[in-house]
Parts: structure tokens; C-alpha cells; sequence
């Protein structure tokens, strides 16, 4: 496949968006001397980002406590906060989720010697270092072991401590995907992808382009949120060389959703690069459903489709970070009927050792009944509707079947017109009449006309009883 010729760039609307209040009083009180075309060149925030523990207490005292402790994290994960993001941290809340993202704290320390290196098991997946091919027709190819900055959550933190990733390496995983023909996607990543220069990515990207069997590029990247100047025109100009090509970002908390980070989407969305996030369900971050309804709305917003929550790996030192899976299930729960169904991301976990990811949802089909071809289902608002399913056995024969009397529709002069639409209501004015609702005892309409579940009560009572069932925790399905 050829790559497409550059098509110009439209001036994008979000980036004469001005800062967000918060990273506008963080520059100032954190970096009062950086001038506006330092503050906008990804290349200065890269050189300035924060990496030891002397610099981050000097910007924010309230950590001087744990600064040797924080020095004892950094022995095992290193740590880089750009400017940009750093701004955004409250530095009179303790609790603040953007702190939390990025600087090594207790919990961490508490954690070290808690989870896996390789908690997803890509080690074993890997044919060639840095591919790890584990599902049948795309595979994952690590270009980079560096980041804009370094979630402590991060499930790779294995690799972090390593040498930039040779070309040598980069040729060979590439060589591999050009002879596994299986192979129709690749998710290139990190580290962060985007921390490469633009021409090396390119060079990258050219040759994964010229691999025909290869149909989609997928770019895996947190630099929108922690270094949105990293998306600049150069950049984008250059992305939009290797169409289809996708982006998956990485927002977790509403307070990363600046007009800055809405600007790198938005000049993204603009060269015609789709946009999907992929959320990591962090405990003291965004495990509660006002948070992530912020979250994902606001993701729509800037036309960024919610993809994936991650339920966190249980990775070494971030133990700290992981929920109950009941967490998931009522963040879901609470998303479900409460905002559109595209902005409801699938929640997975990872399973362990290479499972892969496992979505995992609340429960609406209460009972299935395939001999029957019946089904038990209840909506967001716990209201429970028995479902119907085509029956073959009893096909429609097909043949025109003549109008009945109650489908006549009089016309002009009172005789009978069948137009198998209407039904007359007797006044001769061809209005239909009403038809009865039938209405429960609750006063809500009946669904369907089945009595196959649980024989000696009611149809309502039946129901009324399923629903009950149903709030506070969701019942299981029974076998079929
Ligand atoms: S940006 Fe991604 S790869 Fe890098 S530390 Fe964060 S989660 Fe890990």
C-alpha cells in the first residue's frame, strides 16, 4: 500500500483554546521563568520534565517527608514529569489524581516487592524482541523504552530501565510482521512511540506502510495528555502520510482533559487519525462513577471515542492502584442508560500470563432459554422484560392474507378501502383508535405475553420479584 499524499492541515479551531485555569496558575507558581515559546516546544518540556527527587520537593515542599522514601522508589522505576503536566497538580491536596499519576509516593514504596514484572506475560509471546504476537492477525511492536512521563501504575516498567531500542531491533520486527502474513494490524508502542523524533517514526512507520498485507497502524500513546505540544504540525503532517493509522490515548481523570490535550486531539481528529482511549481504573484516582462519567463525556467532547477500561495489572509496586472487579462492574453499571452507549468504554482485565484481555460486564440477560427461545433481560433501571426470539418453526407462509374488517378504512363515501395500515375506529373519519395499553401493577407496560418462567404467580408478580432480585447485585445466569 502506497502512502497517501499529505493532505494540507486546516487550522485547528482547539488550539487558540487558552490554557486551563489550573496549568495557567501551575506554570506561573511552578516555572515562572519559562517563556511562552519555551512552555509550547515539546523539546523544552522533554528537557525540563522533573526526573529526581531534589527537583520535585523543591516544587513542592509538601513532599519533603517522603522524599527518601521517594528516593528508594526511584532505585526500581524512574520517574519524568513534564512542566506541562506538572502545572497541573493541586499542591495543597495531598489526594490530588495528578500527583498520584506521577510521582513516586507510599504507597509504591509499601508495594515494591507485591506483583509481577510481566504481569501479561508478553515475554512469552515474543518471537522476536520487541513483537509480542499473542492474538491471531495483529501484534504489538515496542519501539521505545522512554516516555514523556512515568505512570507509576505502568505495566511495562520492566523495560524502562533499558537502552533506547536499536534500529537493528526495529528492522528485525519489522521483518517479522513483513513475513507473518497473518498479520493485518500492528499496535505500535512503548514506552511511548512518540517520543521518537518525527523522522525516525516516519522511517518506522514508511516501512510497515510498504508490507502489503499489512492493513491497519495503530499508534499507542500517553503523550496527548502529558506532552500535547509533542502534537504539533510536523507531527501530524506526517501521520497523516500512513492512513488507515489510529491513535489510542491514554486519559484516566477528567483534570488531564485541557483545552492543550483537547488542541493535540483536535489536530489529530483533523488529519482524519480516529481517536480511542484506553483508561486504567486506578483506586484513589477515578474507581468511582461521578469521575469516570466526567471522564468519558468529556472524551466525547473532543471527539475521542472511549475504548478500553483496564482493570489495573498487578504489576510490581502498583498493588496500591488495583480495585474489586465489583468496582468495574458498578463504574459500568453507572455509565449503562446514563450516557450514550458510545461513551461507554469495555471493561477488561488481562489475563494472567498471556490470557489476554477478558471483557467483563454487568449482568442483563437474567435467564436464557434456548429451547424455549425466551430470554429474561432487565435495563439500567433494574426493570426486568422478557425477551421473545424468532420461532422458524412456525415461519409466516408467505401468502398475502386479506385485509380483515378491522383494517378497513372508509373512504370519501363511507365504503370500504383495505389498506392493511390503519384500522378504522368506527366514526367513518379513518383515524385509528387507540389501543388499550396493558399496564402492570406498577403502573409500567407489559412486555411481551409469555408465562414460561416459574409457573403459579402472576406475570407481574413475577417479574416485580426478578427485579427486586436484580438491584443491589446483579443475578448470575442461569445455566441454559
Ligand atoms: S506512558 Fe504508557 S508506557 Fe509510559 S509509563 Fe505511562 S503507562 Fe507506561
Amino acid at each position: 500500500m502506497q502512502p497517501t499524499a499529505p493532505a494540507a492541515i486546516p487550522p485547528a479551531v482547539a488550539s487558540k483554546r487558552s490554557p486551563s485555569p489550573l496549568s495557567k496558575s501551575g506554570r506561573e507558581r511552578y516555572f515562572p521563568d519559562a517563556t511562552d515559546a519555551q512552555w509550547n516546544d515539546w523539546r523544552w518540556q522533554f528537557r525540563n520534565r522533573v526526573t529526581t527527587v531534589d527537583e520535585l520537593v523543591k516544587l513542592l515542599p509538601k513532599l519533603a517527608p517522603v522524599a527518601d522514601v521517594q528516593r528508594e522508589i526511584l532505585r526500581d522505576f524512574r520517574m519524568g514529569i513534564p512542566p506541562y503536566y506538572l502545572a497541573l497538580i493541586d499542591p495543597d491536596d495531598p489526594e490530588d489524581p495528578i500527583l498520584k499519576h506521577a510521582a513516586p509516593l507510599q504507597g509504591e514504596y509499601a508495594f515494591r516487592d507485591v506483583g509481577e514484572e510481566d504481569p501479561l506475560g508478553e515475554e512469552q509471546y515474543s518471537p522476536v524482541p520487541g513483537i509480542t504476537h499473542r492474538y491471531p492477525d495483529r501484534v504489538l511492536m515496542v519501539i521505545s523504552n522512554s516516555c514523556a512521563i512515568y505512570c507509576r501504575y505502568c505495566t511495562r516498567k520492566r523495560i524502562m530501565y533499558e537502552d533506547a531500542v536499536p534500529d537493528v531491533e526495529i528492522d528485525r520486527m519489522v521483518e517479522y510482521i513483513a513475513r507473518t502474513p497473518a498479520v493485518r494490524d500492528v499496535v505500535v508502542s512503548g514506552g511511548d512511540p512518540l517520543t521518537c523524533g518525527t523522522k525516525k517514526l516516519e522511517s518506522i512507520l514508511s516501512k510497515l506502510r510498504a508490507i502489503p498485507h499489512l492493513e491497519i497502524i495503530r499508534i499507542g500513546t500517553r503523550v496527548p495528555v502529558s506532552l500535547p505540544q509533542r502534537v504539533d504540525d510536523e507531527l501530524v503532517a506526517m501521520l497523516q502520510k500512513y492512513h488507515p493509522l489510529w491513535v489510542n490515548v491514554h486519559f484516566n481523570h477528567p483534570r488531564e482533559l485541557t483545552p492543550e490535550a483537547a488542541a493535540a486531539c483536535d489536530r489529530l481528529s483533523r488529519a482524519g487519525i480516529p481517536l480511542n482511549n484506553q483508561s486504567v481504573l486506578l483506586k484513589g484516582i477515578n474507581d468511582d462513577v461521578a469521575t469516570m462519567r466526567a471522564l468519558v463525556t468529556g472524551l466525547m467532547k473532543m471527539r475521542v471515542r472511549p475504548y478500553y477500561l483496564y482493570q489495573c495489572d498487578p504489576v510490581r509496586g502498583a498493588e496500591h492502584f488495583r480495585t474489586p472487579i465489583a468496582k468495574g462492574l458498578e463504574i459500568i453499571e453507572g455509565l449503562r442508560g446514563h450516557v450514550s452507549g458510545l461513551a461507554i468504554p469495555t471493561y477488561v482485565i488481562d489475563g494472567p500470563g498471556g490470557g489476554g484481555k477478558i471483557p467483563v460486564q454487568p449482568q442483563y440477560l437474567l435467564h436464557y432459554d434456548a429451547a424455549r427461545k425466551k430470554a429474561l433481560l432487565r435495563n439500567f433501571q433494574h426493570r426486568v422484560f422478557e425477551y421473545s426470539e424468532p420461532d422458524a418453526a412456525q415461519p409466516h407462509s408467505g401468502e398475502l392474507r386479506p385485509a380483515r374488517p378491522s383494517q378497513v378504512v372508509p373512504n370519501a363515501n363511507g365504503a370500504g378501502a383495505a389498506d392493511g395500515k390503519k384500522r378504522a375506529n368506527g366514526n367513518g373519519n379513518g383515524n385509528a383508535a387507540p389501543k388499550k395499553a396493558r399496564v402492570r401493577a406498577d403502573g409500567q407496560p407489559v412486555v411481551g405475553k409469555s408465562s414460561w418462567v416459574h409457573r403459579g404467580h402472576s406475570r407481574e408478580e413475577r417479574l416485580r420479584s426478578a427485579e427486586a432480585s436484580t438491584r443491589g447485585a446483579d443475578a448470575p445466569t442461569p445455566a441454559t
